[in-house]
């Protein structure tokens, strides 16, 4: 059926492009619109619609098609026919990161529990781990580098490329990255394969609130933002999580913006008494960006305030 329809839009978009002209004046006013069409439309009944509004349609459609051929794809493989939650596996061929969210649960474990392995000998610096590309990949949905962050400072290019290099070998499994760092997406773009997923993690759209209380010395929201909205790229993921407060219509006029595919929402897990939004503005979020993206709920829940006072004169410190 999608085929069908981008052929439709694509006949329309041969027929060309005609500009409305000025078909009478009075009075040295136009007051009446002339529009020129093909011989072949005599006769016909025609829908004026704008370039603009034509492009806008062709977006949604071409991103339709791009959606259905990853479900497709996921759906067939053996691996994603059995799982509800989308990503399959883990894969950590770059690890470490200097972004310092003070949330994060994969600096914490590098530092306690595996401070002895040698990936984390030397801390939770980024390191590039060889041995990784060794490995083989059977259709589903890969998570790049949960560990880690691959675009953070320190991590070279050189790696990245390589990483790059290893997945477009598996066409049919998708790759899922996740930064705060999504500028670095586009010094990549010539060589990145199509079962890349392009994402980057928007907690909010509050920079204030996230230099108040200091979450990461990651590039702040806004930045991130405007550089998932450039990125030109069919799949692209938002991750909302670990969600801090927000302006709701700014917020959700963001995500549009940027055009994901698939959009994560979800509270944090670790109980670090972040400036969460109230759980009943989150439904409201997730109500709006269902309207026009695929929502994967992850923990859902009352703000770790609610019920106790607002978390502005809570234990934030
Ligand atoms: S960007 Fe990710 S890996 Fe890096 S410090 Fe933040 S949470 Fe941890």
């Amino acid at each position: 059926m999608w085929d069908g329809v981008l052929e439709v839009l694509e006949s329309i978009l041969r027929r060309g492009l005609r500009r409305v002209g000025c078909g009478g004046r009075r009075n040295g006013l136009c007051v009446r619109a002339r529009v020129s069409v093909p011989k072949e439309l005599l006769g016909q009944s025609v829908y004026i619609v704008t370039e603009s509004e034509f492009m806008e349609l062709r977006r949604y459609v071409a991103s339709m098609s791009v959606l259905r051929q990853f479900f497709a794809t996921i759906l067939n493989s053996k691996k994603g026919s059995k799982m509800f939650n989308i990503v399959g596996e883990t894969w950590n061929p770059i690890t470490g990161c200097m972004h310092f969210c003070r949330y994060c649960w994969a600096r914490q474990l590098a530092l306690t529990k595996l401070k002895n392995t040698k990936r984390y000998r030397d801390g939770f610096k980024p390191r590039f781990n060889e041995e990784e590309l060794k490995k083989s990949f059977k259709g589903g949905v890969v998570f790049v580098s949960d560990m880690g962050d691959i675009f953070s400072p320190g991590v070279k290019d050189e790696w990245v490329i390589r990483v790059i290099n290893h997945i477009a070998r598996f066409p049919d499994t998708y790759f899922l990255f996740l930064t705060k760092n999504p500028v670095r997406y586009k010094d990549f773009l010539s060589i990145m394969p199509g079962n890349a997923i392009l994402g980057a993690t928007i907690e909010t759209n509050k920079d204030d609130l996230y230099t108040e209380h200091k979450i990461s010395q990651a590039p702040l929201p806004s930045i991130r933002y405007r550089a998932m909205k450039e990125l030109d790229w069919p799949l692209k993921f938002v991750s909302i999580e670990p969600i801090l407060d927000f302006d709701l219509d700014v917020f959700v006029q963001w995500i549009k913006d940027i055009g994901p595919f698939m959009v994560y929402v979800g509270y944090d897990n670790y109980n670090w008494k972040l400036p969460e939004p109230p759980l009943k503005k989150t439904q409201e979020l997730i109500k709006r960006l269902s309207e026009f993206t695929l929502v994967v709920k992850k923990t859902i829940r009352p703000a770790w305030y609610e019920g106790l006072g607002k978390y502005a004169g809570g234990a934030e410190g």
